[in-house]
């Protein structure tokens, strides 16, 4: 059995849900569970008309969920279902009016909760399958839609919703496996759930590869593929470096310091369900889907290069903050690191001297002047905008003496103003100038990708 998941932008559109029908029936023998994300930019539509809605502008909101409706029944019409009469384009049309419903509820009340922005959230993945699977069913793959509703059980952080893995592993068999039992597909919705109490969740943005892992450690997968608009892990961004080759086997750690520091492809925490149960992912180009793509594994392959993928993030902050004492106090850190902690801000890289701490955070950090405030009650604050964290991250780094002095000889036209080495060993990290990143990722990816280890690179 294995886990297909596919991304907003393989099912943005009936073109591209056109593509995913023939990706599961190709692979029907190895028994698919379809995991899908809403359709396209569905998410972020959907939280726009509720804000709009909750700020007073009901018409608005309206609006927009009439334009959203059109565009859905417009893919519904393209994939040959009737738009009246029909039961996909009837629940549709039933779903739009709950949500219109939903918004004027909140302009009414002038508010809007998490737990109102993870109803409102969930029709995006309920639509996306719903037309899903009768698309599957209208070309010869017998599917069901599921409900993963009943079967992701989570607390009730809403927005962020942490998953109860007992009830849910129990709950996602309870409900999958008589359906796979009964040859069919189960076409599963990413990222919603629901409470013990039956209210609707969302397990955070981005939340639909930790679905499909979840999905696959319960049923105990033999794989897990994660399909989106992208060739697999490269050696760094393609548009930045056109040279940048796929990366076709990488391990678990390297992947999740990788998506942690700005590659897109992964959500770091899909990783943790399946690194558990040792299950490979696979990263695959539905629009390419004859490629081989990247595989993620529990153990770093053996690779003749130190680094294998270079991933930078941009619009940072650096916050340094200078110990007004001499030496750094006692309990020092501890308090910066409260400050931040108390504004629920995380903090990527931390670099410390003897008398400062720099640290980076990212730029729209909205509560940034309020944690100046009170980091000003405890010593100097200096803020910098513009800045940018690179990334190289290889299992290798940990063996091979002078990588540093290679990563900084690359860059060494750059100012690079902090640098940390990854307590994990796999990773360096430094942050530059964000004006200046094309050149040091350029720099870095020259001097590393000379002669790319074949068994590892395409
Ligand atoms: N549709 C959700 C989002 O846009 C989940 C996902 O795409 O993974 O955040
Ligand atoms: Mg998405």
């Amino acid at each position: 059995m294995i886990i297909c998941k596919f991304g907003g932008t393989s099912v943005q559109d009936a073109e591209a849900m056109e593509r995913v029908a023939s990706i599961v029936k190709q692979r029907l023998k190895d028994k698919p569970v379809v995991v899908a994300s809403a359709m396209g930019k569905t998410t972020n539509d959907l939280l726009a008309a509720a804000r709009v809605a909750s700020e007073g502008n009901l018409q608005e909101a309206l609006e927009q969920l009439g334009k959203l409706k059109d565009k859905v029944l417009n893919e519904v019409k393209k994939l040959g279902m009737a738009t009246v009469n029909h039961e996909v384009s009837e629940t549709v049309t039933a779903n739009f009016k709950e949500m219109s419903n939903l918004v004027k509820g909140l302009s009414v009340l002038g508010e809007l909760t998490p737990r109102s922005l993870d109803a409102m959230a969930s029709y995006g993945e309920r639509l996306s399958t719903l037309v899903l699977a009768q698309c599957f069913n209208d070309r010869g793959i017998p599917a069901e839609l599921m409900d993963a509703r009943q079967c992701i059980i989570t607390d009730d952080n809403f927005t962020r919703a942490v998953p109860l893995f007992d009830l849910t592993d129990a709950a996602i068999c309870k409900h999958l496996l008589p359906v796979l039992k009964g040859g069919k597909v189960p076409v599963f919705q990413g990222f919603i759930g629901s409470t013990r109490n039956g209210i609707t969740s969302t397990i955070g943005r981005g939340g639909s590869d930790y679905s499909a892992a979840i999905v696959g450690a319960a049923l105990d997968a033999n794989d897990i593929q994660i399909w989106t608009d992208v060739d697999g892990i490269m050696t760094t961004d393609p548009r930045m470096v056109p040279e940048a080759r796929r990366v076709k086997v990488i391990s678990f750690d390297e992947a999740a310091e990788l998506a942690y520091f700005g590659a897109r492809v992964l959500h770091p925490a899909t990783i943790l369900p399946a690194v558990r149960k040792q299950i490979p992912v696979h990263v695959l180009n539905s629009y390419k889907p004859d490629q081989e793509g990247t595989l993620i594994t529990g153990e770093a392959p053996s690779c003749g290069n130190p680094v294998k993928s270079i991933a930078y993030k941009k619009g940072i902050t650096v916050v340094n903050v200078a110990s007004t004492r001499m030496l750094m106090a006692h309990g020092f850190l501890k308090r910066i690191f409260e400050i931040f902690d108390s504004h629920k801000v995380s903090v990527d890289v931390v670099s410390t001297s003897e008398v400062s701490v720099s640290l980076t955070l990212d730029n729209d950090v909205s509560k940034l002047w309020d944690i100046v405030t009170e980091l000003k009650k405890i010593g100097e604050v200096q803020v910098e905008g513009g800045k940018a964290i690179v990334c190289c991250v290889g299992d290798n780094l940990r063996n091979i003496p002078g990588v540093s002095h290679l990563v900084f000889s690359a860059v060494r036209d750059v100012n690079v103003c902090m640098i940390s080495q990854g307590a994990s060993a796999i990773n360096i990290t430094f942050v530059i100038d964000e004006d200046r990143l094309p050149q040091a990722v350029r720099g870095l990816h020259d001097v590393f990708f000379q002669k790319p280890d074949p068994r590892i690179f395409e």
